[in-house]
C-alpha cells in the first residue's frame, strides 16, 4: 500500500499534474477517530488536498487547511508539514444531525457563513511570518472551493479532483503554469499548449477511478497520448506530535487536588488527544507520580542544584 505524492510535468512545461494517494497513513489517522461516513470522506478529501497544495510549496514549516463550518461540522483541520507528515481532525457540533449523504454545503455552510482558511506556518525560529488566506466556502464540493482559492490567491488555473472513503484519501491536481512554454529535453512539445487538452482529459476521471487506480495507472488512463515527465515521488505519513509526557504536563496543570477528586470518582483518568483522538490513561499510581518533585525522580538524583 502506497502513501505517495507523485508529480508530473507535461512536455511543453505549461501544465503540471500531481497525484496523492493516502492508504495506510489515512487508516492510521482514522484509528482513534470515528465519524459518520460523509464527514470522514470530506475530511479525507481535505487531507488529500493539503498534500496536493503542500506539494507546490517551498516552505519549511506546515500548511494548515481549515474549514470552519456553521452547520453540523464546526471545524475540520488538516496539517501537512514540509516533510509530508499529515494529521487531520473534525469537530462536530454536539447536537449535530447528519444525513448519510450530506454534502459539503449542508455539512459546513448551512447558513452561508462557512469559511475556508489556508495557513502557512514557517518553522519556529524562522524569519518568515505566517500567511493566512480566507475565502468563503463556495462550491458544490471541496475541490471547487480549492480551485476558487487557487484562482484568487495564486492567479493560477487549477483543476482538482478528490475522493475518499474509510481506506483511502486520493486526489489529482492539474495546474496551468505561467510562461509561453518550451520543451523538456528528449521530448517534443506539441504545437497546441497542453493545458486545455489536459483539463478536458482530466475531467473524464471518475470517482471510483480516483479511489481504485494506482497513480501511474490513473495518469496513463487519462494522459496516455501525452508526453509526461515524472518527477521523484514523495512518501507521505501520518504523524501527530502528541505524547504521554504532554498529557502529563496538562494533568499537572490541573493540580493535585483536581486529579484526586477525579480519581475518587473513577478508577483512571482517560484523556484523548484532541487532534488525533489517541487515548492516554493515568491510573492512581501514574497520577501520584505526576506530583513527585523532579528532584525526587530517580533520573534527577545525581543532579546538584
Ligand atoms: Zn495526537
Amino acid at each position: 500500500m502506497t502513501d505517495q505524492l507523485n508529480k508530473y510535468l507535461f512536455a511543453d512545461q505549461l501544465t503540471r499534474a500531481q497525484t496523492v494517494e493516502l492508504n495506510s497513513a489515512w487508516q492510521t489517522g482514522l484509528e482513534h477517530q470515528h465519524y459518520p461516513a460523509c464527514v470522514r470522506n470530506l475530511l479525507g478529501e481535505l487531507a488529500a488536498a493539503a498534500v496536493l497544495l503542500a506539494g507546490n510549496l517551498k516552505l519549511d514549516g506546515s500548511l494548515v487547511l481549515q474549514a470552519q463550518g456553521d452547520g453540523p461540522i464546526a471545524l475540520m483541520v488538516v496539517e501537512c508539514t514540509s516533510d509530508f507528515k499529515i494529521r487531520a481532525t473534525a469537530t462536530l457540533r454536539e447536537d449535530a444531525v447528519i444525513d448519510e449523504d450530506a454534502d459539503l454545503q449542508s455539512l459546513l455552510n448551512t447558513y452561508d457563513n462557512g469559511r475556508f482558511i489556508v495557513v502557512l506556518e514557517p518553522k519556529s525560529g524562522s524569519d518568515l511570518k505566517p500567511y493566512q488566506g480566507i475565502v468563503p466556502l463556495q462550491g458544490k464540493n471541496l475541490a471547487e472551493v480549492l480551485e476558487n482559492y487557487m484562482k484568487h490567491s495564486e492567479q493560477l488555473d487549477t483543476k482538482i479532483f478528490l475522493a475518499a472513503n474509510g481506506e483511502k484519501a486520493n486526489g489529482l491536481l492539474l495546474q496551468r503554469l505561467p510562461g509561453t512554454g518550451g520543451s523538456i529535453e528528449g521530448t517534443d512539445a506539441p504545437e497546441e499548449p497542453s493545458w486545455d487538452r489536459a483539463k478536458q482529459l482530466a475531467e473524464t476521471v471518475k470517482n471510483d477511478e480516483l479511489l481504485t487506480l494506482p497513480a501511474p495507472e490513473l495518469i496513463h488512463r487519462l494522459f496516455w497520448q501525452e508526453d509526461l515527465l515524472q518527477l521523484e515521488p514523495t512518501t507521505l505519513s501520518w504523524h501527530c506530535p502528541c505524547t504521554r509526557e504532554r498529557v502529563a504536563d496538562m494533568l499537572r496543570m490541573l493540580g493535585r487536588e483536581e486529579i484526586e477528586t477525579i480519581l475518587s470518582e473513577q478508577e483512571r483518568i482517560e484523556v484523548a488527544c484532541n487532534f488525533c483522538g489517541k487515548p492516554y490513561q493515568f491510573d492512581a499510581v501514574d497520577s501520584a507520580q505526576l506530583f513527585i518533585p523532579s528532584s525526587d525522580q530517580p533520573e534527577a538524583k545525581n543532579t546538584l542544584h
